[in-house]
């Protein structure tokens, strides 16, 4: 390498995540800029990049309207100004009069004629590059020159043999290296576009790549698990399953029968249970979760169930209190608002096996906590806790039978967001996945309704006629999440319009700066029917499951998630009475914006809202704390690239077979040391 760069400059890469050559040779650039060619100023036109050559006529600093260095460049064709409202006494040097230079930016129309604003500039003696400049993602710490020189250092250093035994790639596709070659350095009269929309062989080259990595990460977990043990909770399962599938006052679904059956076959197998368990919000999944509860404790084990907010564990709690308890099992309460006395016995509960059942938060996975014998962890809305806490859950389950036994717990992951199959593939290819595809019978439909926000008071008589009635309503503010001020302003703002519309009515108000024992007191008495209109910013957002509201208002709807209106939206329609969800907004939509809220009013079906959320979205940010940071996919999109994601599925399974070595490395060359956080 011919010049180390500067100090300061190791630190941006790394932060960059850009260490080892291979980092650096995989980082690939955003867009390209044309600096072969020169044309003449006066082809330039106003809003168009170029690059010119020419003399400089006049340099001079003026000071009004505040201080700038401007200069005319002037070739054969005519002349342009540049001006420099930040420069150094050397960038003066180099445009002093006389001298030849080139300069590259947007020509834009300026008082006198067409001028560029900072374009970025070189002696006109330098050779002209003969490949496109590529131009990488960076941060402002670091210069694209400096960024360049290392990635072009790191890939005339990296090792770019082929790892991959032949024949496992597609045919037609090039090299690794001629693919990395061709996409930092495009040979010259390759247009650009080709590169940038990432449909050239290259880009599929790395596509499949990265894609193969992942798989074989995921699939080696998979596999790693296959080899591991787990206690074996096969049949004939003890009288307590039987009992409360007696005691439930309804009928499960065939859907819920199937997956509950799923379940109940992994948990009997002996080997750790992965499973993923998808439903559409109100499908029903609590059910089938103490289900797999009672075949683990009927056997003499414990399960921990966690949810990610205090409220929804303790909705959890209250049903499985009221399910499990007449069936005589113990149910442990841990949440992080819980201290003292009450969560020393708790504790001793726990580790003594007492409690056959932990209900909580994520305290339920702290270093104090201490299970006897942990057959099941059941996760609620698990995409809605990091990974991180999902790494140190794993790490808690590898330690968690204090007893010595050498035997993994099983573990059940829930979610209301369900999401394609293929992009289940890749994005869990380490789990097996089951789906309550329906709802249970007799929900009436939600009817969903906009109104702009200048109907707010038809909407608030509306509220009205729905309390006469006896029946309950939330109201939904958006959470400021820059401002919890802005926040709370918006939601007492609410709560005072109704307070004085309905002063007969008790008007409840629950927002996220409250303690944890002020929320539960709030929901308890909506739940007791006691509150007649709960405003709320979104922690109701997931879970809360009071049957007699049947009515819901959402402010600025606008400026929420898709994914996250219908799971709000999914708060009403529990009973049997037919529901409204009101979806207030304040114009000017953006286009987004427009097509979530039309998605709403189209369908009430989760899992074609998934699909819409996609489409608008892409997968990175539905997915959430899985898919940030680390673990998310650089250059393949598993919906757009779902031929390559295939293609990469079935060349993971076999080459873990034929070439369990060469899988490995492929590994490591593209994840390093983040494969752990993709399993997570
Ligand atoms: P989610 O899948 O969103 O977690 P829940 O488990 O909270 O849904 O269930 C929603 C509601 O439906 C609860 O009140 C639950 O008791 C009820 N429920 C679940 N299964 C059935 C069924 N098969 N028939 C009737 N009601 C059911
Ligand atoms: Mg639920």
């Amino acid at each position: 390498m011919a010049t180390s760069p500067p100090a300061g400059a190791d630190k941006a890469l790394e932060k960059l995540g850009l260490v080892r050559d291979i980092d650096l040779a995989l980082h690939l650039p955003l867009r390209y800029e044309d600096e072969t060619r020169v044309v003449p100023i006066a082809s330039l036109h106003d809003g168009e990049v170029g690059q010119i050559e020419g003399v400089v006529t006049t340099s001079r600093i003026q000071f009004r309207p505040r201080r700038q260095l401007v200069v005319t460049l002037q070739d054969e064709s005519g002349d342009l100004v540049l001006r420099f409202l930040h420069f150094y006494p050397s960038q003066q040097k180099s445009f002093a009069e006389g001298r030849r230079m080139r300069v590259r930016g947007e020509a834009r129309g300026g008082f006198f004629g067409l001028e560029m604003v900072h374009p970025s500039f070189k002696a006109a003696d330098t050779a002209l590059p003969t490949a496109l400049t590529p131009v990488y993602p960076s941060t402002v710490q670091l210069s694209q020159a400096v960024l360049r020189k290392a990635v072009a250092a790191g890939l005339a250093r990296a090792d770019l043999e082929e790892i991959l035994p032949a024949g496992s790639t597609p045919a037609h596709l090039p090299t690794l290296r001629e693919a990395l070659l061709r996409l930092h350095q495009p040979a010259p009269g390759l247009e650009s576009q080709v590169l940038e929309d990432r449909s050239h062989p290259a880009w599929h080259r790395l596509k499949f790549d990265e894609l193969l990595a992942q798989q074989l990460s995921q699939l080696r977990a998979k596999r790693e698990r296959e080899q591991q043990r787990a206690p074996a909770f096969a049949a004939p399962r003890s009288g307590l399953h039987d009992a409360l599938l007696a005691a439930l006052p309804f009928q499960l679904t065939a859907a819920q029968h199937r997956v509950a059956e799923e379940i109940a076959r992994d948990l009997g197998r002996g080997v750790p249970m992965h499973r993923l368990l998808q439903g559409d919000v109100g499908s029903g999944k609590t059910v089938v979760a103490a289900l797999a509860a009672t075949v683990v404790i009927g056997a003499g084990w414990q399960c921990a169930l966690m949810a990610p907010t205090e409220i929804l564990a303790e909705q959890h709690l209250k049903k499985l209190v009221g399910w499990l308890s007449p069936l005589g099992i113990t149910v442990a309460w841990l949440t992080g608002s819980r201290k003292g006395k009450a969560r020393t016995k708790m504790l001793a509960q726990v580790e003594s096996g007492e409690a056959a059942l932990v209900v909580g938060t994520h305290a339920v996975i702290e270093d104090q906590v201490r299970f006897a014998r942990l057959g099941l962890a059941i996760i609620d809305e698990q995409h809605r806790f990091g990974v991180t806490q999902r790494l140190a859950l794993r790490a808690k389950l590898g330690e968690s039978n204090a007893q010595g036994e050498a035997l993994e717990p099983h573990m059940l992951m829930m979610s209301a967001t369900p999401i394609p199959r293929t992009l289940a593939m890749t994005l869990f290819a380490d789990l097996d996945v089951s789906t309550i595809d329906s709802l249970p019978p007799g929900r009436t439909p939600i009817e969903t309704r906009l109104f702009a926000d200048a109907k707010r008071d038809e909407v608030i008589a509306r509220i009205g006629d729905e309390i006469a009635r006896g029946r309950q309503v939330y109201w939904v503010c958006p959470l400021v999440e820059a401002s919890a001020v802005l926040d709370l302003q918006n939601a007492t703002a609410a709560h005072a319009q109704l307070c004085a519309a309905f002063p007969g009515h008790m008007i409840g108000l629950l927002h996220g700066r409250m303690s944890a024992a002020e929320k539960t007191a709030v929901m308890a008495l909506f739940a007791s029917g006691q509150i007649a209109v709960l405003v709320a910013t979104t922690v109701i957002e997931v879970g809360v499951d009071v049957a007699n509201a049947s009515l819901m208002v959402v402010e600025h709807a606008e400026r929420f998630g898709l994914s996250q209106l219908h799971q709000l939206r999914g708060r009403v329609g529990r009973g049997t009475t037919a529901s409204i969800c009101v979806l207030l907004y304040s114009a000017p939509l953006s286009d987004t914006a427009k097509a979530r809220l039309k998605a709403l009013l189209e369908t009430g079906d989760g899992f074609e809202i998934a699909r819409r959320d996609l489409e608008i979205r892409g997968p990175g940010e539905l997915l959430g704390a899985r898919q940030s940071g680390a673990a998310l996919l650089r250059f393949a999109d598993p919906v757009a690239d779902e031929e390559i994601l295939l293609e990469a599925r079935r060349v993971a399974d076999r080459l873990l077979d034929v070439d369990p070595e060469a899988a490995a490395r492929h590994v490591e060359r593209w994840l390093g040391g983040r494969s752990n956080y993709l399993n997570a």
